[in-house]
């Protein structure tokens, strides 16, 4: 019997140090992604793979870029920006995807290309003011909360459309569409609940007004369970274990959970 609360059972992913291990998990993951995307009836070229790095050594990083890894997606701002600049020399850019505090917003736009987790005013209040004097823009995610658990940062379903109504005032933000973190389950229907919901609110949000959300992509999807995310609509996963290896179990719990810490 599983609860829905009950954190998925991690599988043992073998950590990647060099340049062929990067090389072949990047593969192996590709391969997934245009089955999942062929099942759908779209294709590989439809979805973007986001590799997650956050707890990863920049030794390693330099393997993994050599490998083919030319974007990378860090939770934390200060471990992202440090990486971003030790690794200046290096074809990468850099996503942020974790929640943002408004005192870090001028770090963001020091070095991010992309923000994935934008869920208040405040916030992207910040952003612009740093980007308009910056003279640039940002893509940036709305993330949106599909799995009401409290503890979980982004957006209620209900907030969403007042919220994209707010936007087009942060004329530097560019809102390429919806990001979400699922239900941290082993049961798999309630994961693919949460993804359902998001391209829900997502064809709402087009029909509705379609300059609001842009192109309208679905950040979805994780090691667990991308595949599921790819058959419910997802345009970008983010993978971090199934390229990289396991990260300790704690720390996911400190960050799924912030209020643990
Ligand atoms: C860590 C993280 C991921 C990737 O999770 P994995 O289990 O490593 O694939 C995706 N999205 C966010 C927001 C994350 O913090």
């Amino acid at each position: 019997m599983s609860f829905a609360n009950d954190p998925p059972q991690p599988p043992e992913y073998p950590t990647a140090t060099t340049v062929e291990d990067f090389a072949r998990n990047l593969a192996a993951v590709q391969a997934r992604i245009a089955a999942a995307a062929e099942r759908a009836g779209r294709t590989a070229d439809d979805v973007r793979l986001l590799p997650v790095s956050k707890t990863v050594s920049e030794d390693r990083l330099r393997n993994a870029i050599a490998a083919g890894y030319h974007q990378l997606g860090e939770n934390k701002v200060q471990e992202a920006k440090r990486k971003s600049e030790n690794l200046r020399d290096l074809d990468v850019t850099w996503s942020v995807i974790g929640h943002l505090q408004t005192n870090k917003a001028r770090d963001v736009v020091s070095f991010a290309a992309e923000f994935q987790a934008l869920d208040s005013l405040r916030v992207a209040e910040a952003l612009d003011r740093r980007l308009q004097a910056a003279g640039r823009g940002l893509d940036v995610f709305v993330q949106v909360n599909t799995s009401a658990e409290e503890s979980k940062y982004g957006l209620s379903p209900d907030e969403l459309p007042a919220f994209l109504d707010a936007l087009p005032r942060f004329t530097a933000l560019r809102v390429q569409g919806l990001m979400t973190l699922a239900l941290f389950s082993s049961d798999l229907d309630l994961v693919r609940a949460c993804f359902v919901r998001l391209r829900t609110l997502r064809d709402q949000a087009r029909e509705q007004n379609a300059d609001l959300i842009g192109p309208g992509h679905l950040s979805m999807g994780m090691s667990g369970d991308y595949e599921a995310a790819i058959e419910e609509g997802a345009t970008c996963v983010r993978v971090g274990q199934a390229l990289f290896g396991s990260r300790q179990a704690r720390y996911d719990e400190q960050h799924y959970w912030p209020s643990v810490q």
